[in-house]
């Protein structure tokens, strides 16, 4: 005979969630309509309605250790079917806002960075910090002579030990967290059918394909702003490897020639993250068809990647402009967008990343992977 499961429902938790876009959660009926729709959904334990049912319920830590609500793309196909309007595509978001949340070391940050109404905290930690610096270093003001060199307000080993600093701590609390997720998941099925290393790496070639984005129905367009985001940030990244070089081993001081492949790099993934990013928007804003909502939490990180795009443009065309008094200060702000983006990756909505990763991979592992 099955054991009895005594569930004792988080009301606080069910409260937040709604708070956080899962307004509609308490209309479902259970009907599982979601899950037969939904693209990307296995046929073995198939999602979300049971996800509807959990957070119904509050059943925090058992959605904590869920991989499969970082299956899900968002595509809404759910939402457009559902007859009564519960949304489970939205509900599925907040969920995951939360689980970064919940998941977050020190928790303080997740507080912070996933609440966005605290996002001016979140922007004040870095504005301090490097307001502090300029002013212990004798660094605050406009630098005086005719060429604008960025180096000359902010040096480069006074960002790199600022940021270096910064990055290795929250990178450690993001294994941690994802170290966590990764022992509540497998918890749950110790039967893989096959070995972790191939089924991550076949994850790694599916995220730079996107390739599951193309089974979704309703919001299959969302695809190309996502893809253009993603590799733009591939771009910046590499191009920030590429600036160090070039400080540490040529020694090229800044700032580098427009001329210089490097710069195009950086200048065409902005170009790519301002596109994909304005795609976004586009695509959270249009008529779809189908009743969704766009979080307040979605909403601020597409705004915060706009402005760190926008910013870096601008620090860009106002020095070529030689205008010494708007460039440092834009300059200064676009750093302050870095951080937010860099430093805060583990409480964002980037953090859905490695979450995401982490949840094919294991889908794969236990053999519950759909076909591609
Ligand atoms: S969310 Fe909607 S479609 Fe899914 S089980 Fe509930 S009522 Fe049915
Ligand atoms: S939003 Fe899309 S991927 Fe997520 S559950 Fe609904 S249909 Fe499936």
């Amino acid at each position: 005979m099955p054991e009895d499961v005594v569930i004792t429902p988080d009301i606080k938790f069910v409260r937040e969630l709604k708070k956080a876009g899962g307004d509609t959660l308490k209309k479902c009926f259970q009907c599982a309509t979601c899950s037969v729709v939904c693209p990307i959904s296995p046929d073995n334990k198939p999602f979300p309605r049971k996800e509807m049912f959990m957070a119904q319920w509050g059943m925090k830590d058992e959605l904590a250790a869920d991989p499969d609500i970082w299956l899900c793309h968002n595509c809404n196909d759910c939402s457009k079917y559902c007859p009564r309007g519960a949304r489970p595509g939205d509900v599925l978001g907040a969920m995951r806002q939360k689980v970064i949340r919940e998941k977050s070391v020190p928790a303080f940050m997740g507080n912070i960075v996933t609440d966005p109404k605290k996002t001016l905290v979140a922007l004040a930690i870095p504005f301090v910090l490097f307001l502090a610096v300029l002013g212990l270093t004798g660094h605050l003001g406009i630098p005086s002579g005719d060429r604008i060199v960025y180096s000359k307000l902010f040096p480069i080993r006074y960002i790199e030990i600022i940021f270096m600093s910064a990055i290795a701590l929250t990178g450690i609390s993001y294994l941690i967290s994802l170290s966590g997720f990764w022992i509540g998941i497998s918890k749950q099925n110790r039967s893989y059918s096959r070995g972790f290393v191939s089924a991550f790496v076949e994850t790694i070639i599916e995220v730079l394909t996107h390739k599951r984005f193309k089974k979704c129905g309703v919001n299959a367009d969302r695809r190309t702003g996502h893809l253009l985001v993603f590799y733009a940030f591939l771009g910046l990244l590499i191009t920030t490897i590429w600036v160090t070089y070039y400080y540490y081993v040529p020694k090229i001081d800044s700032p580098i020639p427009l001329t210089d492949p490097m710069k195009w790099l950086a200048n065409l993934s902005a170009l790519a993250l301002i596109v994909g990013i304005l795609l976004l928007i586009f695509n959270r804003t249009k008529d779809k068809g189908v009743n969704t909502k766009s979080s307040s939490f979605d909403w601020t990180f597409v705004v915060m990647i706009l402005l760190l795009a926008l910013t870096g443009i601008l620090t860009e065309v106002i020095r070529l402009a030689g205008i010494a008094s708007l460039a440092y200060p834009m300059y200064f702000t676009h750093l302050l967008f870095v951080f937010y983006t860099i430093v805060y990756f583990p409480y964002s909505k980037l953090a859905h990343m490695g979450y995401r990763t982490l949840a094919i991979t294991y889908s794969r592992m236990t053999g519950r992977d759909i076909i591609l």
